[in-house]
């Protein structure tokens, strides 16, 4: 009989289509797996990176199924996005179109590499029913306060004509197309992220040995969780009339209040609303103001790129503990984005601020005592007034306790956090559910008319956002009022549906309708037992889910305050060391690979390579490794006499490469608990299987030949189901696929090898028994080397268990 994957995997795939074999049970009664991997966003065709994702979440997902668990493993579409419009655009297809097609087609290609997902739990984050419920989470935010609109300076991609969040931002540029992002005012939609920010930090203690440390650190960083002081510089008396009149000043952060009266100048964000108005007013000269708006308009990256540069406003504050004046400039390296888009400036102590001063000629006043300027340690504070004299540490508390004593100002925790922006000025995206009133302001939809869809008939040009351009979609009538309305054109952040549809899920599609997920299922299923996915979501989907989870657990939906409970980072497949992509020609594409080989050689290849975290570099020649392996694995098995149990086995009859085989197999079963349950390094258990395969060849006995055959389809079948399937319903029924229990008789040796030298030479080699005592062992040695002994008189004797006697002899 031939390997003929093609026939076994076309077989087994409609079996388990035919048995809804992977739907998870509603009996609640039993112990529970949610084993998840991260869901795909519909580009077209799959890749080897999904090979990889799912390959690993499928062998998890069996091996719970085997040791009888109810396992949710289920698979849906992350399918709103840019993609879609840009296919539009290109091709002049609908995004809709484009997008449930490539959805069909993923699905003909992740089924065809057997992965056992719940069919009946799939579904699109772009379907209605979905977004109807999204909408509805946003409105009870809006009530709690937690979403609120805004104008304020954003990060646009003129590329992508949108909003982008600041998690969306990596180094200046826009994360989907890589251009330099701009600052740009406008009004959108936020989330309160920030009121968050303290339990997001705390729970990562939680989840410490349990996610990737680097994960972990990548969340703290992202926080970034300081405290400080917070204070006000107040203008003088001319500075303010200068201004109009109404302008007290402006609040500035510190994490060093020990430096306080080291303070020379002070620094505004070019977009900061006083250097607005003192160009507006025509108070800078037209030169300086036209530098100040080219800096506003440049990118994060582009302001970092250049030299310090800085302009004096001409205003002037007075420090709040010295009472002196201290003049206000502009500075290209303050954001906006950043605290209050103000700094205090302290030459002597911070690099930058030193930098900028000796370019500008600015005094520089050391307060603290130390190495040379610029000073950025602790130290002891000179020229600091009643503080004088205390270490930092210490002056940092007393400083703040005056200044809050006094009125000046407040310890304060900042983060580095900002709130999340979910508008988005793009089409195929979920429609954020308001309203603009002109007598009522800004009105929530109402809950029966939900969900705010998308129109059909839209032109898609890439200019401008095709809803805000529509004919009639956006003329509406308020809900409060009934007045002429219009409705709101932005459409939410991708983001927003990854955050919680692993809680769609949970529930069984026929009460989709009904509700978004129904707490019993969630108090059951949810945390997800395992989640894998790859290293850049680190931040941004991790972080907005466990937001989300968060805030969906006050307003009463979820009983949970962490989603995921572990987390897998798989490494990226790589070829001739650079990440596939289409750009360089370096892609393999996954559906040649099953067509030629199968999707089991696919599987196997995949997870064989390397372990899971790590990278994987293609190899052709691995590949054809892996199908061999499978077809001799197949051809010998179907040697095997068929049983529908297992006959005993007396260990201790058989011969040396009989016991030997034993050993190995139950080695590889042991590994398998570890592997499966704990440490997911497939590869080890795979190279135990082929181990124990070839010590099964070296011996002829047919009770252990059937016995390993028995354990290593149960051993692989999460790892290459089709073949084992097969194999196992031949010749055992499948009744191989339950909990095997370890013989440990199969590990206990009989005799264990030592050598013996005579004055460190290596003389003779012994077998002891394994619990023989020294005396014992020191016997059997001397009987084995009598020649080396006679007439000779020994004066030491070294013992090194399990590895060698020495005599020294006279
Ligand atoms: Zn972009
Ligand atoms: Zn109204």
């Amino acid at each position: 009989m031939k390997y003929n994957p093609s026939e076994i995997e076309t077989k087994w795939q409609r079996h388990w289509d035919e048995e809804r074999s992977f739907e998870p049970s509603d009996d609640t009664r039993l112990p529970k797996k949610y084993v998840l991997s991260m869901f795909p966003y519909p580009s077209g065709r799959i890749h080897m990176g999904h090979v990889r994702n799912y390959a690993i979440g499928d062998a998890i997902a069996r091996y719970w199924r085997k040791r009888g668990c109810n396992v949710l493993h289920p698979i849906g579409w992350d399918s709103f996005g840019m993609p879609a419009e840009n296919a539009a655009i290109k091709h002049g297809l609908h995004p809709k179109s484009w997008t449930y097609e490539n959805i069909d087609y993923m699905r003909r290609e992740l089924s065809a590499l057997g992965l056992s997902f719940s069919k009946e739990r799939e579904f699109a984050t772009s379907d209605p029913e979905y977004t109807r419920w999204e909408q509805q989470f946003l409105i009870e935010m809006y009530e709690k306060g937690i979403l609120y609109r805004e104008s304020t300076t954003v990060n646009w991609c003129e590329s992508c004509h949108t909003v982008l969040a600041n998690e969306q931002v990596e180094e200046g540029r826009c994360w989907r197309c890589d251009n330099p992002v701009v600052l740009k005012e406008m009004p959108g939609y936020y989330l309160d992220i920030v009121r968050y920010a303290d339990e997001l930090l705390r729970d990562l203690e939680r989840l410490e040995g349990k996610w990737p440390a680097q994960v972990l650190a990548m969340q703290r960083n992202w926080i970034g969780r300081s405290e400080g002081l917070a204070f006000s510089f107040r203008f003088s008396d001319e500075s303010r009339q200068k201004l109009g009149g109404d302008d007290g000043g402006f609040e500035v952060f510190t994490t060093r209040p020990d430096t306080i009266y080291g303070v020379t100048y002070t620094a505004l964000a070019p977009e900061h609303p006083i250097v607005k108005r003192l160009i507006e007013k025509g108070l800078l000269p037209e030169e300086t103001a036209r530098r100040i708006e080219e800096i506003a308009n440049m990118s994060e990256v582009e302001r970092a790129r250049q030299e310090k540069e800085g302009y004096p406003l001409g205003l002037e504050v007075i420090h709040p503990l010295t009472g002196g004046k201290i003049p206000v400039w502009t500075a290209n390296f303050v954001l906006a984005g950043y605290g209050s888009g103000a700094v205090m400036a302290v030459p002597a102590h911070d690099e930058r601020d030193f930098e900028f001063a000796t370019r500008y000629g600015l005094p520089i006043k050391r307060v603290i005592e130390g190495g040379e300027l610029p000073y950025t340690g602790p130290g002891v504070l000179v020229d600091s007034g009643p503080f004088t004299g205390m270490a930092s540490e210490e002056a940092r508390r007393a400083i703040i306790e005056y200044m809050e004593k006094e009125r000046l100002g407040e310890g304060r925790v900042n983060y580095r956090l900002r709130n999340w922006g979910i508008s988005r000025q793009r089409y195929w995206g979920a429609p954020i559910p308001f309203i603009h009133c002109p007598g009522c302001g800004l009105v929530p939809e109402k809950p029966e008319n939900l969900p705010v869809t998308l129109p059909d008939d839209v032109e898609i040009t890439g200019e401008g956002n095709p809803l805000e351009s529509h004919p009639t979609w956006k003329r509406c009538i308020c809900p409060r009022c009934g007045s002429e309305a219009e409705r709101e054109t932005d459409t939410m952040d991708t983001f927003v549906q990854s955050s919680w549809y692993f809680l769609r899920y949970t529930t069984p599609r026929r009460f989709w309708e009904e509700v978004p997920f129904r707490r019993e299922d969630t108090d059951y299923w949810m945390p997800v037992d395992q989640y894998i996915g790859g290293i850049e979501h680190a931040i941004l989907h991790l972080l907005y889910a466990r937001f989300f989870t968060k805030v969906l657990r006050d307003l009463g939906y979820v009983n949970l305050d962490e989603p995921f409970e572990r987390l897998l980072t798989q490494g990226m497949v790589l070829k001739e060391g650079a990440k596939m992509s289409k750009s360089k020609g370096n892609v393999v594409d996954p559906d040649a690979l099953v067509e030629k080989y199968g999707a089991d050689t696919a599987r196997l290849f995949i997870l064989f390579a390397a372990p899971p975290t790590q990278e994987l570099e293609w190899n052709d020649s691995a590949v054809e490794g892996a199908h061999r392996f499978l077809r001799r694995l197949y051809e010998r098995a179907l040697r095997v006499e068929p049983c529908d149990a297992l006959a005993p086995i007396d260990h201790a009859t058989l011969s040396k490469e009989e016991k030997e085989a034993r050993r190995k197999v139950y080695e590889a079963l042991k590994k398998g608990e570890e592997v499966y349950g704990e440490r997911f390094t497939f590869n080890t258990l795979i190279a135990a299987c082929m181990e124990a395969l070839n010590a099964l060849d070296r011996q002829h006995d047919g009770r252990v030949w059937q016995e390993g055959v028995w354990i290593v389809l149960n051993l692989l079948e999460p790892i290459v189901p089709h073949i084992c399937w097969e194999l196992s319903d031949r010749l055992f029924k499948r009744n191989n696929f339950g909990l095997i229990e370890v013989r440990e008789e199969v590990f206990q040796v009989e005799a264990i090898p030592m050598a013996v030298s005579i004055n460190g030479k290596p003389r003779a080699q012994i077998e002891v028994p394994p619990e023989a005592s020294k005396e014992e062992i020191l016997e059997i040695a001397r009987a084995a080397v009598p020649k080396w002994l006679e007439g000779k008189s020994v004066v030491k004797e070294i013992v090194v268990p399990n590895r060698l006697v020495n005599l020294v002899v006279k």
